[in-house]
């Protein structure tokens, strides 16, 4: 199984590791902090002793590296592996920020999450719900942004399966999880959202900038789709 480093520090940007195994064109290591594609978050990219990463995978416990080639590798080597850090930092800033949306969503119109998708430059959240006009989108976008600005801390903890269920706000997500796992991680956005999650966030909704509404769109008559970015913090 990979060490996950990206679970325990998600700021890790530079790491060494072992090479464990070769499978065609990827490779496993010993130890990642590179986050896999998964959960509607893009793929991590960056490069291992130089060489850039066209992907990087999960197949369960495991983390596949993928390359477009694998001449130089071998296993038992030792590597250095560097993040694409500006991709990957707003990654994070996204998808805590789809977190807080879906969070003020569903305290607003009790709307469920159907799918989402969190890239560095445009990410969006689909929503069952029936109507979604302009001025909500922006009045939901107002809410996400006055989190952002009273700079709530994230963290994230693992908890047993049967204990999460327990937690009255949490029983939903536990059931939602695949029945194998008996541990989750729960992240947690202070008293505005607590889930069951395996992604990366941004320590402190601060972090994430100013978040913009970009568009909405219809998917189907109960699915709604919003789209938007983070700006740059103001120094
Ligand atoms: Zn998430």
């Amino acid at each position: 199984m990979t060490e996950k480093l990206f679970w325990q520090d998600a700021y890790v940007r530079e790491f060494d590791a072992k090479v464990v195994a070769l499978d065609g064109n990827r490779l496993v290591l010993d130890r990642t902090a590179f986050n896999p594609r998964g959960g509607g978050l893009v793929s991590d990219l960056g490069t291992i002793n130089g060489q850039s990463l066209t992907e990087v995978q999960k197949e369960g416990d495991e983390v596949f590296h993928v390359f477009q080639s694998l001449q130089t590798f071998n296993v038992g080597m030792k590597v250095h592996c560097v993040l694409d850090w500006d991709r990957r930092y707003r990654i994070m800033r996204m998808h805590t920020t789809a977190h807080i949306l879906s969070s003020v969503v569903h305290r607003e119109t009790g709307a469920l999450i159907t799918g989402n998708q969190i890239s560095p430059d445009e990410s969006r959240v689909d929503f069952d719900l029936e109507s979604f006009d302009k001025e909500k989108m922006s009045s939901y976008i107002d809410q996400v942004n006055s989190v952002v600005e009273r700079g709530v801390e994230v963290s994230s903890y693992f908890m047993k399966r049967d204990e999460a269920l327990k937690m009255p706000g949490l029983v939903k997500l536990a059931n939602a999880a695949p029945p194998s796992v008996e541990t989750l991680r729960i992240v947690q956005i202070g008293d505005v959202d607590t889930q069951a999650d395996g992604g990366v966030h941004v320590r402190n909704t601060r972090e994430i900038g100013k978040v913009v509404g970009l568009r909405t769109e219809n998917k189907g008559k109960k699915n709604r789709r919003l789209y938007f970015g983070v700006l740059e913090p103001i120094a």
